[in-house]
């Protein structure tokens, strides 16, 4: 473990904004008013986030901690003077989106002289920091994921202060002067290679909470981070080495986080990790916790005795209640699980917590052992149904999503088969699937990498083609009940309906009565949400909805989302 200095990068003070630098607050005392000195311009920064979950968490925080220091938010990239790009490192195609944008922002930056560029997130590796700045040419300051906390500080704008009362993620206003000091972020050594360390994180973001340096996304659905980094084995990812050995937060901490959003109505919470149900093995034991001993039924044993879990917190946070006595929290989500620890505490705890929503994201990636062997998942095929039937068992109707990459090095057409029977055999409701892509430094680029770029699209293709056939006719299971949705999207009037929303393909055919094919009752508008099982629902109603959960009777299915009418 090391820590260091923080070096800062100089902000030249970018031209005075069009509404006029921030006005100084008159002096009580006139003779102090000459030496008050001149407020230097706050940069207008813009966040541009790629990738998962939690960068989408921590481009809240990186947001947040910016605004508390009085900077505006820019409309978009190219009305900012600081730009802050939290980069997603598991696919090439990821990396490349932000490098094929090296050349506009060097236009951005020569017509706007002050513009500064941070590159932070997955892309950010401590051993890849020399290679870095010939691959982003046009960045000014890299900070991996565990040093976003410094942003401010880096960015030399610790000593701005924001106005008073800016308020917390969850509304409550902040403690008067509550500068929060950053924990510095420091490196720690895995397999010979040094990486990120996660060990401040759970602290800072306790701090960012506490001091209102939370910007939410949303006003309905609020990400939670319990859990950093990764101390999984998986040869082909790289998140191990961005963002390091796995790091829980402390037990209360994220309860009282979950009961603040609540407090600030909030609808649903989903608690996030790159290993969520791994939470807290690496926390002290506790007497309160003698209860938790359940051992791993695949991968390397922990030792988890005393010692709070995934289980746990769910029914901490299920069991805090409202004014009126209902749920706090009435929806409970979290992602993403790793198959080592689906254990039967939490399967227990996902079916008696009424909070909790019947949607599991437990990512497979192949559906060969062999294959499974070479990416480091230790576990088999037979643990991962063993696990499946246990919770379909349990959660009848729980909607399953995964992971899958296709063409990993050395898969065969009979391996590749092997991964379609088991999509026909678990019938997913939804499959995450790409091809795969050597990442530089990961265990795996010692393989070859020998299925043709061609042979792993048209494998994709089929894959997709699969799959799309498997979650149409789960969709159409659906026709006809009665879904609770969490209405959280006013979608924008369209002049004609061929394209579903979020850019998907348009679906082949709908199956059922379209609710959008008459026109909408005067004042109602095009809405959309999610049910519990984490389907995309469109519908029509007032847009006063948006915020409300809501039962919706499905009438019409395509292979993506469901369309229906309020019941
Ligand atoms: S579990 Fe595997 S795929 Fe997931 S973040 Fe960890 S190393 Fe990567």
């Amino acid at each position: 473990m090391t820590s260091r200095h923080l070096p800062v990068l100089d902000l030249a003070p970018p031209a005075v904004a069009p509404d006029g630098p921030r006005p100084a607050a008159a002096a009580a005392d006139a003779r102090v008013a000459e030496f008050r000195p001149v407020d230097q311009a706050l940069p207008r920064f813009w966040v541009w986030t790629l990738g998962c979950q939690m960068n989408k968490s921590d481009s809240e925080e990186m947001a947040g901690r910016l605004l508390a220091t009085g900077c505006a938010e820019a409309p978009g990239m190219e009305a900012a003077d600081l730009i802050v790009i939290n980069t997603c490192a598991i696919r090439e195609a990821a990396e490349a989106k932000v490098i094929g944008r090296q050349g506009a922002l060097a236009a951005l930056k020569a017509a706007n002289p002050a513009l500064r560029v941070v590159l932070t997130g997955c892309a950010v590796r401590e051993r890849d920091r020399a290679g870095l700045r010939r691959r982003f040419p046009a960045v000014d300051l890299f900070l991996r994921p565990d040093e976003e906390p410094e942003l401010v500080e880096r960015l030399g704008l610790a000593s701005a202060q924001g106005p008073v009362g800016l308020g917390s993620g969850n509304g409550a206003p902040n403690p008067p002067g509550s500068a929060v000091a950053p924990r510095t972020a420091a490196t720690t050594v895995v397999k010979g290679v040094a990486v990120s360390a996660a060990d401040h994180l759970a602290g800072s973001r306790a701090d960012a909470v506490a001091s209102g340096a939370v910007r939410r996304e949303s006003a309905v659905a609020a990400w939670l981070p319990i859990i950093y980094g990764c101390d999984k084995t998986c040869t082909y990812c790289i998140v191990p080495f961005s963002r390091g050995p796995e790091r829980s937060r402390p037990f209360d901490e994220v309860v009282d986080e979950a009961r603040a959003l609540a407090a600030a109505g909030y609808r649903e919470i989903t608690l996030l990790g790159q290993n969520v149900n791994s939470y807290g093995h690496d926390l002290p034991a506790e007497a309160r916790f003698a209860h938790v001993a359940e051992a791993r039924r695949a991968g390397r044993q922990i030792d988890r005795a005393s010692r709070p879990d995934l289980a746990e917190l769910i029914r901490a946070i299920d069991a805090l209640r409202g004014p009126d006595g209902g749920l706090a929290v009435p929806r409970l989500r979290f992602i993403t699980s790793h198959p080592w620890d689906l254990s039967d505490r939490l399967v227990d705890a996902m079916a008696e917590a009424p909070s909790v929503c019947a949607a599991l994201h437990l990512p497979v990636q192949s559906g060969d052992d062999e294959v499974l062997h070479r990416m480091g998942r230790q576990y088999s095929i037979a643990h991962y149904e063993e696990r499946l039937g246990r919770i379909r068992g349990a959660i009848p109707g729980i909607a399953v999503s995964t992971d899958v990459i296709v063409g990993f090095c050395g898969e065969t057409e009979a391996q590749f088969a092997s991964t379609l029977r088991l999509l026909e055999t678990i019938r997913y409701e939804q499959v995450f699937a790409a091809a795969y892509s050597p990442r530089p430094g990961t265990p795996a680029t010692r393989l070859p990498d020998d299925v043709p770029a061609a042979v792993k699209k048209e494998r994709l293709n089929r894959l997709l083609a699969l799959q799309e056939e498997i979650g149409f006719a789960r969709n159409r299971e659906r026709l006809g009940s009665v879904a609770s949705v969490l209405v959280d999207t006013l979608e924008r009037p369209r002049g004609h309906d061929h394209a579903e929303e979020g850019g998907e393909p348009p679906p082949p055919t709908l199956a059922g009565r379209d609710p959008f094919a008459a026109p909408l009752p005067d004042g109602w508008v095009r809405l959309a949400g999610r049910s519990r099982e984490n389907r995309l629902v469109h519908l029509a109603g007032p847009a006063a909805i948006v915020g409300s959960i809501v039962d919706v009777r499905i009438e019409a299915v395509g292979p993506y989302s469901l369309r229906g009418v309020l019941a």
